[in-house]
């Protein structure tokens, strides 16, 4: 039996409306409450979503006895206090990502959790669609042999109404990111291994007036020179996304697989031909990562998301000095 589990959400956000309040009460769980910057944001969001409490006071809604978790999906730049009060109250929290907007931020999360004993996850909801388990499953039974690069195609068009902080110019901003950490919290449990340097070009494409790139395309090289390419943006309004791995044996073509929906199909192109690969049932990916953090195996944990950032983290620095950088902090676990 999966725990039900009562909710405290920090962030009168747009995911929370759209995908997460729809994903709890579709597991059976419940809202207890939602946290905002404003009064009449919270009692607006409260009213409109059918949830008893609104409040602008964050230690007060965390430490209530009728919240067994904590959601944050506040603007990325206040995760980290929002999710350092939730585990200060010692409830489990399910982050947003980026987990943080720095790797010293979030290793503070990580520490935090620890100290408190309780569980610290993060809202990567590409890792566990089966889509993407079947494409992990495929590369470790050695289906495309010797893993030699992943091409990962996210470039997406902004929807209107989130054309705000994202487009600014402030930690946390810009679609390295937004959707550069996404790419890194699936290609970095595919290879398995740490990522070593990066580089990018950023650019800024769209309509509006970027104070942050709004595109960018990455190399990224992972340990035992595995290449990695990154194509993210906002402005990009008719492109598939997908997903690619070629080995020496073999290629993995995954078409629509990084986006919010339980979308996509996977070709393996190999010596015998191109084989169809069957994904088995599809379910909502927010449902998955609910069940999965209710149940206290995470799909992406605390250093998960600190691997995504750190990448995400190397990128951008790479954006700013024009130069390889090298990628810091990558969860040791991870490097040994
Ligand atoms: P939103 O812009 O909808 O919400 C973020 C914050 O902005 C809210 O918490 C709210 O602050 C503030 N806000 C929202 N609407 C208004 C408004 N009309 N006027 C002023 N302030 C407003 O962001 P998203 O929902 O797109 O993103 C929230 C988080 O979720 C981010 O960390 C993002 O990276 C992540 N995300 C994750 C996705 C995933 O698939 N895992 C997909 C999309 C986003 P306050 O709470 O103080 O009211």
């Amino acid at each position: 039996m999966t725990p039900i589990l009562r909710w405290a959400l920090i962030g009168a956000s747009d995911i929370a409306a759209t995908r997460m309040i729809p994903a709890m009460r579709a597991l059976g769980h419940q809202v207890t409450g939602v946290a905002s910057g404003s009064a009449e944001r919270a009692a607006g969001f409260a009213a409109a979503h059918g949830i008893p409490y609104g409040t602008v006071d964050v230690t007060a809604l965390v430490a209530r006895d009728d919240v067994d978790a904590v959601y944050v999906s506040s603007t990325n730049d206040r995760h980290r206090a929002h999710a350092e009060a939730a585990l200060a109250a010692g409830k489990q929290v399910l982050c947003e990502k980026p987990l943080a907007t720095s790797l010293d931020d979030a290793r503070a999360l990580i520490g935090a959790a620890d100290r408190a004993g309780v569980l610290l996850a993060v809202n990567h909801h590409l890792p566990g669609a089966v889509t993407h388990r079947r494409i992990r499953d495929l590369v470790r039974s050695g289906a495309v042999g010797r893993p030699l690069a992943v091409r990962v195609f996210h470039a997406v068009s902004l929807p209107e109404r989130l054309r705000g902080w994202r487009l600014e110019d402030r930690p946390g901003a810009g679609v390295i990111m937004d959707i550069t950490c996404h790419d890194a919290s699936v290609v970095n449990p595919l290879l398995d291994r740490p990522a070593v340097d990066a580089v990018a070009l950023p650019a800024r494409q769209g309509p509006w007036k970027a104070g942050s790139e709004d595109a960018a395309v990455t190399a990224i090289r992972y340990r035992d020179d595995v290449l990695v390419q990154t194509h993210d943006a906002f402005t990009v309004p008719f492109a598939p996304t997908g997903l690619e791995v070629h080995g020496d044996e073999g290629s993995i073509l995954a078409a629509d697989v990084m986006t919010q929906d339980p979308i996509g199909e996977i070709v393996l192109r190999d010596r015998t031909g191109v084989h169809p690969v069957e994904v088995g049932e599809r379910r909502d990916l927010y449902e998955i990562v609910l069940e999965a953090f209710a149940m206290g195996r995470p799909t992406a944990t605390g250093h998960d998301g600190l691997a995504a950032l750190a990448v995400a983290d190397a990128v951008l620095r790479s954006t700013q000095t024009g130069r390889r950088e090298a990628v810091r902090g990558f969860p040791e676990e991870l490097d040994a």
